[in-house]
C-alpha cells in the first residue's frame, strides 16, 4: 500500500457538502477501530448538530480567525486558555526556533492503494499544525469537558500524525497534543519518530481498508455506538442494548422477538412491547445505579474500577438587591442588571398575593395582567404514555 499527497482542503461550493466526501475520517478512528462496519453503516445518513457542538464550533472559528467578538464570556475564557496552552506546547516542541509555519483547520487527505484493489481515500482535519523543517506538531482542541484519551493513545491524533507526515513529505517527526483547558492546562505531548510513523501508517491503512470492505463486521459498544448515525437501523446495536435492558418475566420472548431486529424494522406490536417495558426497565436501572452509588459512598472499593465523580456545583445569588448595589457601585446600569435577572411565576404569584391578598381566580387574573406579553414559554418534549383503552 502507498500513501499519496492529496488535496489540502475541500470546498463546499456554496452548499453543505460532506467534507469527508463519503470516506473515513481521523475523527472516527477510535470508533471505526472498535466497529469496522460503522463507516459503511452510516453512509448517506445526514449528521445532526447539538447546541454543545455549536458552542464548540464558535470557539474553533474564533481560534481560526482571531475574531472573538461573537463569543460569550465563558467561550472567550476557553478560547484564551486554548491559546495560552498552545503557546506553551509550541515552545516545548520547537524551542526558540524563529520560523515556524502555522496551518489552521486544514484537512489532510491521503490515497490508499493496494495492488488489485480500488483506491481508497482517508482524511483528517487538524485544528492547527505547526511545522519547522522536518518537525511538525498537530494540535486538536477539545473545548468541552469529557473524557478524551491522552495523545499517546488517541487514534485520531495518530491518524493526523500520519496524514501530516504524508502531506509534508520532508517531515520525519510529528508531535501531537490535545488541548482541553476544561480538563488540564498541561497536556501530554506525544512525539512520533519516523519508525513510529511507519508502524502507525500501516495500522491506519489496515483499519481504513477494513472499514471500506463490504463484509466488515459490526461490533456494538458504548464508545463506537454513542455517536453512530446508524443506531436505529442497526440490529447489532439493538441486540447489544436489549441484552442490558431488564424486561421482567417476558424476558426471553421480548429479547428474541424484539431485540434481534433493528429499531426501524420493528412492527407496530413490537414497538408496543418495547414501550411497555421502558418505564419498569428505567426504574430497575435507576435502582441499580442508586445501589452502586450508595455502596461506593460507603466503600470506595465497592465497584472495582469505578468511583464516584464529584457532584456538579451550581450557585445561585440569594440577595439580588445586594448584588445590584455592588453592580451599581462599579458603574453598572439598571437595564444591564435586569437583563441578567429571571423572574419565576410561582414566586411572583406568591408576591402578588402578599401585596393584594387575592386568592384563586382573582389572583390568577392579576398575575395574567401583570405578565401579559412579557412571558416566554417553552414546552418540554412529550412523554411516552399509554393511551386509554376505549370502552
Ligand atoms: S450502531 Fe454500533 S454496532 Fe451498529 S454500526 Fe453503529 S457503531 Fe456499529
Amino acid at each position: 500500500m502507498a500513501i499519496h499527497r492529496g488535496e489540502d482542503q475541500e470546498s463546499g461550493g456554496g452548499m453543505t457538502t460532506d467534507i469527508r466526501r463519503g470516506w473515513t475520517s481521523a475523527s472516527n478512528a477510535a470508533s471505526d477501530a472498535l466497529c469496522p462496519g460503522r463507516h459503511r453503516a452510516q453512509l448517506g445518513i445526514p449528521e445532526t448538530r447539538s447546541a454543545d457542538a455549536d458552542s464548540g464550533r464558535a470557539i474553533h472559528e474564533a481560534l481560526k480567525t482571531g475574531d472573538t467578538s461573537k463569543l460569550t464570556v465563558e467561550q472567550r475564557d476557553v478560547h484564551d486558555s486554548c491559546k495560552d496552552i498552545e503557546q506553551k506546547v509550541v515552545a516545548a516542541v520547537f524551542g526558540d526556533k524563529a520560523s515556524v509555519a502555522v496551518f489552521r483547520e486544514q484537512r489532510y487527505w491521503c490515497k490508499i492503494a493496494a495492488p488489485g484493489q480500488p483506491v481508497l481515500e482517508h482524511s483528517g482535519q487538524a485544528d492547527v499544525v505547526y511545522r519547522s523543517g522536518t518537525k511538525a506538531l498537530a494540535i486538536d482542541y477539545k473545548t468541552l469537558q469529557g473524557d478524551v484519551e491522552d495523545s499517546p493513545t488517541n487514534l485520531q491524533l495518530r491518524d493526523l500524525a500520519c496524514l501530516v507526515k504524508g502531506h509534508y513529505v520532508v517531515v520525519g517527526q510529528v508531535a501531537t497534543a490535545i488541548i482541553q483547558p476544561l480538563v488540564t492546562h498541561s497536556p501530554e505531548v506525544c512525539m512520533y519518530e519516523t519508525d513510529d510513523l511507519k508502524i502507525a501508517e500501516a495500522e491506519v491503512f489496515q483499519r481504513v481498508a477494513f472499514s471500506n470492505s463490504a463484509d466488515a463486521p459490526r461490533r456494538a459498544g458504548e464508545l463506537q455506538c454513542k455517536f453512530c448515525l446508524a443506531k436505529s437501523k442497526c440490529p447489532q446495536y439493538i441486540a447489544w442494548v436489549g441484552a442490558m435492558i431488564p424486561t421482567g418475566p417476558q424476558e426471553p420472548v421480548i429479547k428474541e422477538l424484539v431485540f434481534q431486529t433493528a429499531m426501524e424494522s420493528w412492527s407496530p406490536s413490537q414497538r408496543a412491547i418495547v414501550a411497555s417495558v421502558l418505564s419498569p426497565a428505567a426504574k430497575a436501572l435507576d435502582e441499580i445505579k442508586d445501589f452502586l452509588k450508595d455502596g461506593l459512598q460507603k466503600d470506595p472499593s465497592f465497584v472495582p474500577g469505578w468511583s464516584l465523580s464529584e457532584g456538579r456545583k451550581t450557585e445561585k445569588i440569594n440577595d439580588p438587591q445586594a448584588c445590584f448595589d455592588r453592580f451599581s457601585a462599579i458603574g453598572g446600569k439598571l437595564p444591564d442588571f435586569m437583563a441578567t435577572v429571571s423572574v419565576g411565576k410561582t414566586k411572583l404569584k406568591e408576591a402578588v398575593h402578599n401585596v393584594t391578598g387575592s386568592v384563586g381566580k382573582k389572583l390568577d387574573s392579576e398575575l395574567s395582567k401583570l405578565t401579559e406579553g412579557i412571558v416566554d414559554s417553552a414546552t418540554s418534549s412529550p412523554s411516552l404514555v399509554k393511551a386509554k383503552e376505549e370502552k
